[in-house]
């Protein structure tokens, strides 16, 4: 079982969660997965970069707000005064540690990637103590476990991905004997660290990352992702309030939702476990008494056709072109190889066959990286006019229909830009990957409203599932960090 930062929020919020644990526990080995209290991963990467920027103010703020938002939980949940004495001590010494490392920062005005991970994992090694010594107080054995001794990791700081035989090992040599003796572990989301020991981290939001990478190296019978939304929903409910609630998705489907901004999951998720078949459960650990959705293998009676739509802003589209271009034949390995240089994450990419034109879309974060590596990486052809322009539209977005059951069934491209023309809309840029689960295009970004409604009215998107209307607006876009 994994908590998101709202699900252990505040103390009302670890009590339930706590509840849901105890609960468990007594039918069977759990292993919880925790992230950082909510805003918290916000609030350490706030002050690191002020401190980077020189702000010898930041560590000492940091500190203090850190210092706020633990101790009041911690005396609020934990009564027992010799485990709340040992937990306040415990967590005054993590906090201590990020002020310290943040010192450091702001005089060298220096932060490097290796140190952002250092200091931005600070907040599940408080968050597991605290959960651990609530689920004492229930009379549960819980011990807080941290993933940098489970989940061994590459060296690619900030975004690092697991290496899955060692980690299998350790996490069973560590984690089986406490579960064998009726224990329940809660470790760390988000962390991990290289062989040689240096802390690591899976990514923003990559504490589902951890649960799923667990949930595989001890073959769980399933994973249960609580968080503050009853599931996966047909569209984002901030752009189509009658969104429905989606009881099954494939793992294909929740990773394609995951890729296109409904920020449900985080993007790897489903790696682990797709593989061994292990399904995934998103439910609301405000709402423990609805079923949630649940994410596995596509069953062969799945639904046909287009089963949700999803929408991704703060993109900008990235066009090369020239009537030249058609003589250039590594013009596509010559930009991408410069867009990877850089790490930028491309969304889409197409090229007409004409080949006088390519474009891709990227995060508009890294649109200046990206375009000025690709600039250099062309400046050849550019000087020979081979390349006429390189341009940048800000003012895109991506919309993304998503349907494992799309492949094979006739017509659905048809129907969905035959939407958009009679809304008037006009389409930019269109991408579809042989594996059919996904067809997305580009539009202005003050089309995308329009687009996703009228897409999701007229497929009858709304009328899927039993609509399951959504109390939080807020709702599909989870607010933990
Ligand atoms: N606390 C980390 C973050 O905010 C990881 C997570 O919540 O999944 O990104
Ligand atoms: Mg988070």
């Amino acid at each position: 079982m994994k908590f998101g930062g709202t699900s252990v929020g505040d103390p009302p919020a670890i009590r339930r969660a706590g509840e849901l644990v105890s609960q468990a526990a007594r039918e069977g080995p759990v292993v919880t997965v925790v992230s950082a209290m909510s805003g918290v991963t916000n609030s350490l990467v706030a002050a690191m970069r002020r401190a980077e920027a020189g702000d010898e103010a930041a560590p000492g703020e940091l500190a203090a707000a850190l210092a706020r938002t633990h101790s009041s939980a911690i005396e609020v949940l934990i009564p027992d005064e010799a485990r709340r004495a040992k937990l306040l001590a415990e967590a005054k010494e993590l906090i201590a540690q990020a002020e310290h490392w943040c010192r450091g920062v702001a005089l060298l005005k220096e932060l490097t990637p290796r140190a952002v991970d250092a200091i931005s994992g600070i907040g599940e090694r408080l968050s597991v103590r605290v959960f651990a010594a609530t689920l004492g107080e229930a009379g549960v054995a819980a011990a807080a476990v941290e993933a940098t001794e489970l989940i061994v990791t590459d060296n690619a700081h900030m975004q690092a991905l697991p290496l899955m035989d060692q980690t299998r090992q350790k996490t069973r040599e560590r984690l089986l004997p406490m579960l064998e003796r009726g224990g329940v572990p809660v470790v760390t989301g988000f962390i991990g660290a290289t062989s040689e020991g240096v802390p690591t981290t899976l990514g923003r939001g990559g504490s589902d990352f951890t649960a799923t990478i667990l949930g595989a190296c001890l073959d769980a019978e399933k994973v249960i992702i609580w968080t503050d939304v009853d599931g996966v929903l047909t569209a984002d409910p901030r752009l189509v309030p009658d969104a429905a609630f989606l009881p099954a998705v494939s793992y294909n489907e929740a990773a394609e939702l995951a890729h296109y901004g409904a920020k449900v999951l985080h993007s790897k998720t489903l790696r682990p476990v797709a593989p061994r078949g292990i399904p995934v459960w998103i439910r609301n650990s405000f709402a423990p008494e609805k079923p949630g959705t649940r994410i596995g293998p596509a069953g062969p009676s799945a639904p046909r056709g287009v089963r949700a739509i999803t929408a991704i802003r703060d993109v900008s589209l990235v066009n090369i072109g020239g009537p030249g271009i058609v003589g250039i034949p590594d013009l596509a390995a010559k930009t991408f190889a410069a867009t990877a240089g850089v790490g930028a994450n491309l969304l889409l990419i197409t090229q007409s066959s004409a080949q006088n034109d390519m474009c891709f879309v990227v995060q508009t974060s890294d649109t200046a990286h990206a375009v000025a590596a690709v600039r250099k990486a062309l400046a050849y052809d550019l000087r020979h006019h081979d390349l006429e322009h390189i341009t940048v539209n800000p003012g895109i977005a991506i919309v993304a229909v998503v349907g494992e059951q799309m492949r094979g069934t006739v017509g659905v491209a048809g129907r969905v830009f035959s939407i958009l023309a009679s809304e008037g809309i006009n389409i930019i840029a269109i991408a579809q990957g042989s594996s059919e689960n996904n067809i997305s295009f580009v539009v202005e970004e003050a089309a995308v409203q329009k687009a996703v409604t009228a897409i999701h009215r007229d497929l009858g998107l709304a009328k899927l599932g039993p609509a399951a209307k959504v109390q939080d607006p807020g709702a599909q876009t989870k607010g933990e960090a």
